[in-house]
């Protein structure tokens, strides 16, 4: 049997260690991780409540078109119902748009280093990835973005806060950007980490769509909601883009477990001001630590700090693993001699300062 050639050269997804196998090889009695830029204060405890009192029916299909959840993100977004597209995380809505716009002899335009699913997703459908670097300080480069685009590109894929960084794009180029774009180019704009976002640095992307119908923003609730492990994210996009993605989406594509649970968790949106707060307090108090030990970070509107390291990343991904903190080497992420810590609560991140304190001082030693 032959595969398509282009997966002899792509590579399953490689996750992190999972929390026992480490804990059983280095016999530590506790994990922090601190890789995947998870809500460190769980969900909403209304979630949890709810679904105790009666759990969906689990022999019948969910509601393919998630009407609950649909009517509820509409009103709070100010959006049609037609706007949106539902996927088993925002993942399975970049692997729809794939599927949706790309041919072989197509290309993308994308930066470097930025989320690794949307160069994966394009190459298996036989696109090309025009791969634009970033900015010294971790900026997408709109204009080298914009100069490479060609009458065969398809897809611009823009993330924003852009992970690994955690840098926003600016208002202004955005705007230019959007300007100059060519109509036949879809711009995949992915806020995942859209409710970490300071209000002075939100660019409100979604005011963008009335005018232009190439635009379609995908947000999640894996990040901010806490609710990863139920896979449930979405898109907002003129109603012709959701049209054609709904003929490539799955029927049942989005559980009803996860539907529910999005629908109250969307509704507290207490918890999601609780978890911004004590996020930015963390973020602060941990870029004061690496001022002080000297270490350079990226600017960062999420819940992860990317911090460039003495050594290799990966080395200090190895000390730190021994010490039971699970973190992101820059080298898994193209971007070497660097770490991506999420930020959990205060009290893991004091004592991952004190061990990131024992890692320097002996580094200074050597
Ligand atoms: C985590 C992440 C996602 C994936 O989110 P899911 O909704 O869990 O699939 C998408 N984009 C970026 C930039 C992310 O960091």
């Amino acid at each position: 049997m032959e595969a398509k050639q282009i997966l002899s050269q792509l590579t399953p997804y490689k996750q992190g260690k999972q929390t026992k196998e480490i804990q059983e090889e280095f016999g530590l009695d506790r994990i922090v991780k601190l890789a995947s830029n998870e809500n460190p204060y769980g969900y909403s405890a209304q979630v949890k409540q709810v679904l105790l009192q009666g759990l969906p029916e689990f022999n019948v299909y969910p509601d393919g078109y998630t009407a609950d959840l649909r009517s509820a993100l509409a009103s709070k977004l100010e959006v049609e119902e037609s706007q949106l597209v539902f996927g088993s995380g925002t993942e399975e809505i970049i692997q729809m748009l794939c599927r949706t716009y790309l041919v072989p002899g197509s290309n993308v335009v994308a930066a470097t280093p930025t989320f690794g699913q949307y160069k994966h997703y394009s190459l298996i459908e036989g696109a090309e990835v025009n791969e634009v670097p970033v900015d010294a300080d971790g900026y997408h480069d709109l204009n080298k973005m914009l100069d490479a685009i060609d009458e065969n590109t398809r897809i611009v894929w823009l993330c924003s806060p852009n992970n690994p960084m955690g840098t926003v794009i600016p208002k202004e180029s955005f705007k230019a950007f959007l300007n100059n774009c060519p109509k036949h180019v879809l711009i995949a704009f992915d806020e995942a980490y859209f409710e970490y976002v300071e209000p002075e640095a939100n660019i409100d992307v979604l005011s963008y769509l009335n005018s232009h119908n190439n635009l379609i923003v995908m947000r999640t609730f894996s990040k901010a909601y806490g609710l990863a492990g139920l896979r449930i994210g979405y898109g907002i996009a003129d109603e012709a883009i959701i049209e054609k993605l709904n003929v490539v989406r799955g029927p049942f594509n989005t559980t009803s477990i996860a539907q529910q649970a999005a629908l109250i968790a969307l509704s507290d949106q207490t918890f999601i001001a609780d978890s911004y707060n004590k996020n930015k307090a963390v973020k602060e108090s941990f870029k004061k630590f690496l001022d002080q030990i000297g270490w350079k970070y990226f600017h960062t509107e999420t819940n992860f700090i990317l911090a460039e390291t003495p050594i290799s990343g990966t080395e200090v991904f190895q000390y730190l693993l021994e010490r039971g903190f699970i973190v992101r080497p820059g080298e898994l992420l193209g971007i070497p001699n660097t770490i991506r810590i999420s930020l959990g609560t205060d009290e893991d991140m004091n004592e991952l300062k004190r061990v990131l304190l024992a890692f320097h001082n002996e580094a200074i030693v050597k």
